[in-house]
């Protein structure tokens, strides 16, 4: 029996643990972690009849592999789309007004968000030359030279808070949005690749009868994900391990990871899928150029303030997703989310739940503030914003030191390199969200492929040391 050895039971490591098992059914497959639970920063926390999503608050279904794997485990009935208020409308909080953020680019013309020249600047990125080199660009340089300032100061900057609340002159456009910059090489132009494949994906779902364009969880949230596949491994994760050193055993011609303890797990193949810095202090001993270039994905700190108000203390109508605040005004909140609008059974009767998100790239020092100066800047932002005067009924804070990994520019080489260096490592492999997409989806995807590349190592490989 091979035996393999996953370090994390975030979404990356089960989600690999779970399709390994289903193409490679002769393997031992053990999964590591550090906390008392799967799921890493997926998890739903339950309280006074509140649930709140520490992390991730669902998935889209632009792409199918996160749809595919509930539908895989069985957690069809209990998936439950974003409501329709929430698809429709997203706000941008400007100078504490909410302006609806538009849908097309029909809709942004026609919105006072842009001046003219802004909105004539827009309209000519249709007819721009698509660039004729390769080289990687920040999303801001990017927008900028497609869509012009104006755009680039809200679009960009709209889009990259409401995804890795980083700083669009700092994230690569290739790393962070690769499909636009694909729109561009292919169709000359993003609002062109934009309107064909809403086209495509429209007609498609039609024929189908689905409705595309959502985003997901499950009625008690995303925690069933995680917990569902922790209980469908052959061998249940091993918990509160917190793995230090990565290492090749030459005795026994393997490779092995040390927790703690003197405690050592050996395997035929070895999976990182922690966190990249974790992964980085794993390695710095084994090879400390890998470890240095993974070391060096940066991330960014978030506290995740979660507020239960009653419904009749809330003077907005709280129809929609939420709203995002332009980093350029660099407050302490980034976006609130109106989480029962957006799902139901998420706070109880009468009661309504927002979750603010706060610090950021461009102000870490405030996810490390106390809890009552944070509740005091959220809540001064929410009656700015929402008019809300009223003290909430329930709170929920979660900091996140490092939350979400930023993609700067020049991270596909950086990813290269590590991968070409790995090459040495027969058996040894990378997870996780810290090289080839953020989103549950990409780290769903990311696990069948990874999946299916050890499957076939294994079937192929007699005994291959590193070189
Ligand atoms: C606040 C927030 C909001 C988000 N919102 C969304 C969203 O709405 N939609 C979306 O698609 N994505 C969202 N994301 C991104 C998404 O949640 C993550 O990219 C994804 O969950 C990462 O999964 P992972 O398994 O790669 O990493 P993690 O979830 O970080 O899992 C890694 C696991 O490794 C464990 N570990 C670490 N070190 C060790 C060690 N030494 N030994 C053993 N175990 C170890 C950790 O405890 C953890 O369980 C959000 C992220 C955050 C933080």
């Amino acid at each position: 029996m091979k035996k393999v050895i996953i370090v994390g039971a975030g979404i990356s490591g089960l989600s690999l643990a779970y399709r390994l098992q289903a193409i490679f059914p002769d393997g031992v497959i053990t999964v590591l972690e550090r906390l008392g639970r799967p799921g890493g920063t997926i998890w739903t926390h339950r309280q006074d009849g509140f649930s709140v999503e520490l992390g991730p608050n669902g998935f889209l279904d632009n792409k199918p592999s996160t749809l595919a794997l509930s539908h895989d485990l069985g957690l069809e009935r209990q998936l439950i789309p974003a409501s329709d208020a929430a698809r429709r409308f997203r706000y941008l909080c400007l100078q504490n007004r909410l302006v609806p953020l538009p849908g097309g680019l029909i809709d942004f013309i026609q919105s006072d968000l842009l001046s003219w020249r802004g909105k004539v600047n827009l309209l000519c990125e249709r007819f721009r030359r698509p660039r004729s080199h390769a080289k990687d660009e920040t999303v801001d340089a990017f927008v900028r030279r497609r869509a012009g300032r104006e755009a680039a100061e809200l679009l960009a900057d709209a889009l990259v808070t409401g995804i890795y609340a980083g700083d669009p002159s700092r994230l690569s456009m290739t790393a962070c949005f690769p499909r636009l910059v694909e729109w561009e090489k292919i169709y000359g132009s993003v609002s062109k690749g934009l309107s064909v494949t809403s086209r495509q994906r429209r007609a498609d779902s039609s024929s189908r009868g689905e409705r595309r364009g959502s985003m997901w969880s499950f009625a008690d949230g995303l925690r069933l994900l995680v917990e569902t596949l922790a209980d469908r491994l052959k061998l249940r994760p091993v918990y509160g391990v917190c793995i230090r050193q990565v290492f090749w055993s030459r005795p026994q011609g393997l490779w092995a990871v040390r927790g703690d303890g003197q405690e050592v797990w050996y395997g035929d193949v070895v999976v990182l899928a922690c966190p990249a810095y974790q992964q980085a202090a794993l390695l710095a001993d084994f090879d400390t150029e890998l470890a240095n270039e993974i070391g060096a994905i940066a991330y960014n700190r978030l506290a995740v303030v979660a507020l239960g108000f009653r419904r009749d203390d809330v003077p907005h109508h709280l129809n929609g997703f939420g709203y995002i605040i332009p980093q350029r005004a660099r407050t302490e909140v980034l976006g609130v989310q109106w989480c029962s609008s957006i799902y139901p059974r998420r706070a109880p009767g009468g009661m309504v739940l927002l979750r603010a998100m706060c610090g950021g790239w461009n102000r870490p020092e405030v996810a490390g503030w106390e809890d009552d100066r944070l509740l005091q800047a959220v809540r001064a932002q929410l009656h700015d914003a929402l008019g809300i005067v009223a003290a909430p009924v329930f709170h929920h804070i979660v900091r996140w030191d490092r939350a979400i990994p930023q993609y700067l520019l020049g991270h596909r080489e950086r990813v290269a390199r590590v991968e070409r260096r790995l090459q040495k490592y027969p058996g040894l492999f990378l997870a996780g969200n810290a090289y080839h997409g953020v989103a549950l989806n990409d780290c769903t995807e990311r696990a069948s492929v990874l999946a299916a590349d050890i499957a076939r190592y294994l079937k192929n490989s007699g005994h291959r040391s590193p070189k």
